[in-house]
This record gives C-alpha cells, sequence and structure tokens, in this order.
C-alpha cells in the first residue's frame, strides 16, 4: 500500500482516533495531499518530517529557487491540509497518548491542579510557551474550593493542594475546575506522596476522566520500583488517563491538543477564479516561446502575461534603440527607467543595466547609448523602458515548479537584499484569499508592511489580490517551472509589479 492509502484505511477504520504519520518527504505528494486532507476532514492527522536540516536548495536562476530549500513542500502540505506537525518523535508519540483518549479543548485556557511546587510552576512554562492560557478563576469557583480543600492550599490557579491532599481534595478541585467556565482542559500534577492514599486519588481522576468533558493530562511523578505506585498507575492507565513522567511531557501533549483545536478552526477556504483574465492570450505567449526553444520569456512577453491576469505593472515599453526609448518615455511619462533587455543577462543591475529615474528624453537617450555601448558584447540588446515608480516598499512574489505537487508561490520583502534576509514564505498553489493573508502576516517583517514610524502601511489588499492573480495563472500554466516578481513596488493604494521573470 502507499502511503495516500495507507492514510485513507486509518481514516476509515472507526477503531482510528488518530493517525500518526513519520515521513522524509512523498513520492506522489499531490496523492497524499487530496488524502491527507479527505483524512483531516475526520480524524487528526500528527505527523513528523524527518530530514529537516538538509540543506540542498536547488541551484536555480530565479530567487523564488534559491529561496525554497529542498523539502519545504511536505511542510507545507502538513500546513495546507491541517496536519498537526512536529519536530520530536517523542512529543508526537507522547501527544497521541493524549489524542487517542482525550476530548480536543474548546480554547486554551488551561486549570492546573498540583500537589507540589517545582512541577507547577514547570508546566506552567511549557503550557505558555505552547500557546496556552493559565487565567485566574472565577471568584465562585474559589469559593467552592474551600469546601473541598486544607487551609494550606492555594486556591488560584494553579490550585495547589499541597502534599498532603489525598482522593477528595483531588476531586474537589477536579469538580471545581469541570464546572469553571474560563476553563478549557485539565492539567494534574500528581506526584506519589507515600504518606497518602495515592490508588484514592488515581481513581478519583480516572472517574472525573471517564465522564469526557475536558481534555485532562496528567504529570504522574513517582517511583516505580515500588509496587503500590505500580498499581496507582495501573488505575490511571486502566482509567484512560494519558500519564507522563514529568511536568514537561504533560504540558507539550496538553500543548498538541490545544493546538489542534486551533487548527481546527482554521478554514483557508477555496481559491478565488478571476474572470477579468485573459488566459487563451497568455497561454499563446508561453506556447510561442516553447515552440521557438526559448526557456526564459523576454520581457515583452513576461508584461503581457501579467497584463492578461490583471497584475498591475508600471506603464512599459520595449524598445530596439535610443531614439525609440526616447518616445516611448515621452508616451509613458517622465521620469522614467531604462532597463537592459536581453536573455543573457539575468540581474540587470549587476551589470549596470538598470538606470532609475531619468527625468527627460536627452537622458534616456544617453542612458542607452551608454549600456549599448558598456553591454553591447552580451548578444543583440533590447531596452526596456518602464514608469518609474519611487518611493513604494520592494515585494517579491514568486513561484517555483514541485515535482508531483504543482507550484510553491512565495511572498516577501524584495529588492536586492532578499537572499541575504530569506524573510519569506511559502505556499502550495492554488492559494486561498486566507492564505494570500497568512502569508502577509507570517514574515518576520511583517509589522514593516504596516508601516513604522509614522510611515504608511502598504495595500494588503492589492498584495494579497496580486498573490491570488499569480496563483490562478499558475494553475493555468503548470509548465512555468519558475516565476519572479522582484520587485513588486508596494504603496498605500495599489501595488506594481516593476520587474519579472518566467521560465518555462
Ligand atoms: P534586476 O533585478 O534585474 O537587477 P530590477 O528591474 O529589479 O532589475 O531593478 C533593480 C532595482 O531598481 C529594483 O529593485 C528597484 O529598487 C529599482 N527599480 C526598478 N524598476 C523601478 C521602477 N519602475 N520604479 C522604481 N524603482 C525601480
Ligand atoms: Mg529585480
Amino acid at each position: 500500500m502507499s502511503i495516500p492509502e495507507i492514510v485513507r484505511y486509518y481514516g476509515a477504520d472507526e477503531g482510528t482516533k488518530a493517525v500518526i504519520l513519520y515521513t522524509e518527504g512523498f513520492s506522489n505528494p499531490r496523492e497524499f495531499l487530496e488524502a491527507a486532507r479527505d483524512v483531516t476532514a475526520k480524524k487528526p492527522i500528527l505527523a513528523m518530517k524527518a530530514g529537516r536540516t538538509e540543506q540542498g536548495a536547488k541551484a536555480a536562476s530565479s530567487h523564488t529557487g534559491s529561496l525554497a530549500g529542498v523539502d519545504i513542500a511536505t511542510e507545507l502540505i502538513f500546513e495546507k491540509t491541517g496536519i498537526l506537525s512536529f519536530t520530536d518523535e517523542g512529543e508526537m508519540a507522547r501527544a497521541a497518548m493524549a489524542f487517542a483518549s482525550q476530548p480536543i479543548p474548546k480554547g486554551n485556557r488551561v486549570g492546573i491542579i498540583t500537589n507540589t511546587g517545582g512541577p507547577a510552576v514547570i508546566a506552567t512554562d511549557v503550557l505558555v510557551s505552547c500557546g496556552l492560557d493559565v487565567p485566574k478563576l472565577a471568584a465562585r469557583s474559589i469559593e467552592r474550593l474551600k469546601e473541598s480543600q486544607f487551609p494550606e492550599a492555594a486556591l488560584e490557579n494553579p490550585i495547589d493542594v499541597v502534599a498532603t491532599a489525598g482522593g477528595p481534595q483531588f476531586r474537589g478541585a477536579l469538580d471545581v475546575l469541570l464546572d469553571e467556565e474560563g476553563v478549557d482542559s485539565i492539567f494534574i500534577n500528581f506526584v506519589t506522596a507515600p504518606f497518602t492514599d495515592t490508588h484514592e486519588v488515581a481513581r478519583q481522576i480516572v472517574e472525573v476522566n471517564r465522564q469526557g468533558r475536558k481534555p485532562i493530562v496528567c504529570n504522574f511523578m513517582t517511583d516505580l520500583s515500588q509496587e503500590r505506585f505500580q498499581i496507582t498507575r495501573d488505575i490511571l492507565k486502566a482509567g484512560g488517563v494519558p500519564i507522563y513522567a514529568n511536568p514537561s511531557d504533560a504540558a507539550k501533549a496538553l500543548g498538541a491538543l490545544s493546538r489542534y483545536g486551533r487548527l481546527k478552526q482554521r478554514h483557508i477556504g477555496l481559491p478565488q477564479t478571476f474572470t477579468d483574465v485573459d488566459a487563451l492570450k497568455a497561454r499563446l505567449i508561453v506556447e510561442q516561446a516553447q515552440k521557438e526553444g526559448r526557456t526564459v520569456l523576454s520581457a515583452t512577453d513576461v508584461y503581457n502575461i501579467f497584463e492578461a491576469y490583471g497584475i498591475p505593472v508600471a506603464g512599459w515599453a520595449v524598445t530596439a534603440n535610443a531614439s525609440e526609448a526616447a518616445a516611448a518615455a515621452e508616451r509613458i511619462g517622465f521620469p522614467v527607467v531604462v532597463k537592459v533587455d536581453c536573455e543573457a543577462i539575468d540581474h540587470k543591475s549587476d551589470m549596470g543595466g538598470v538606470a532609475v529615474n531619468l527625468k527627460d528624453a536627452a537622458t534616456v537617450r544617453a542612458t542607452v547609448d551608454d549600456m549599448q555601448s558598456r553591454l553591447g558584447h552580451f548578444g543583440t540588446l533590447k531596452f526596456f523602458v518602464q514608469k518609474f515608480l519611487p518611493g513604494g516598499r520592494e515585494l517579491i512574489i514568486g513561484a517555483t515548479a514541485e515535482r508531483g505537487l504543482g507550484h510553491l508561490v512565495m511572498f516577501g520583502l524584495g529588492g536586492i537584499y532578499v537572499e541575504v534576509l530569506k524573510d519569506v514564505s511559502f505556499k502550495i498553489a492554488p492559494v486561498t484569499r486566507v492564505e494570500a493573508g497568512e502569508m502577509l502576516s507570517s514574515i518576520k517583517t511583517a509589522a514593516l508592511l504596516d508601516g513604522v514610524r509614522g510611515e504608511k502601511g502598504i495595500d494588503r489588499q492589492a498584495v494579497m489580490a496580486l498573490i491570488q492573480r499569480v496563483s490562478q495563472l499558475l494553475g493555468d500554466l503548470p509548465m512555468i517551472q519558475e516565476m519572479d516578481m522582484n520587485p513588486v513596488m508596494a504603496f498605500a493604494d495599489g501595488v506594481y509589479a516593476v520587474d519579472g521573470r518566467i521560465r518555462i
């Protein structure tokens, strides 16, 4: 059986509460993606990608190709299909124990019961770092706790029932947390004090657990060389209480349940289809290039394809010489940018092939003549004249084909530092509106998009629409191997692609 078939098998099996998967990547990623999507709609999949440090990035001419690590795709499949991803196999296995018996928390607020101080502090730290909240209890709950607790108990969250606590004290605290509306899950620190009836404590935990009202995990710290504590453990195990040998492990298991709860609330929606698109025109351009054996599209081709998909570009023209360039600049309106256009030149500015902010026809002519004399030895040059758009934030939007999967779409802060900063995020195409929004907010420098120190923020809606249009373009033109727009100039009102590359 293939991995997708096995996943579907367990997905359909009634006795399976969650599916666990270790993988080094998929030979048939698209098929796995479809299977995972079907199964995660019904039950949790917990998965771990092995071989994460493999840094063999593909040698590629485009920015996007070199920024996507070899197997970023597997993690992206996990993300797209709502698979709970792990980086530690022990943590995944321990989480699976909780998934096997516990309901999914409705929120991230946890109530802690403890009979010792230290482990509760450790648990709190780990729970909080897993995104959980340890809220204050309602006054009513604290009042009710007094009925069951010893005078020296701490009636807050964590509830410290103290070391001498027996069955009634644990049960009293558990009942309060079950009824407390401000708490979605329960964390128990049960250190087996030799002077208490630990069996009775275990029986009370089991009884509450059987009610299945809120997820429970238990840090069971004990000395298993003593037979009576083995019995205590067996009571908990037989009662379906997920027990762990230290507070961190228990906290991470609850953290996984809670992370899954959040994952279930995320709906990425369906990809949007833009109808103002001339798909045929774009296809004919690509087919013409294929016929002529060209793998890198010319600037004219690239900008025509962008325009066919409603991707906003700065006014442009491709010209053959200085006087054509000057005339085009007059039409477009000054100031303009002149860029050399030649298949043999990849990064134009590295060659002195980009001149910005040219304010009149004479400067345009002089610039073209200068480029011709310096760069003519590369072959026949054309000159790309474009409206100069100063003061925008430079973004990059790109795509790369992933064998057996389709395209990965990339978004990040662009410009000439993109390879240094590597501050980009990826999604598998087709990219929905929700995913496009996630791409914007998930880069490290996301705050820059909203503007800092009084700067205006950029037009997020326009960027999201552009990403979705790119996604649609890729779906229509699967032969595209690599594409990037670097930069896309982003302003408070509108975004414009000012440099584009497409390889088929
Ligand atoms: P390349 O990436 O091949 O060097 P680009 O067309 O991206 O060439 O130009 C290099 C840089 O010049 C861009 O990152 C941007 O800072 C600036 N630039 C290019 N076109 C424009 C434009 N139309 N308006 C403003 N700045 C531009
Ligand atoms: Mg560029």
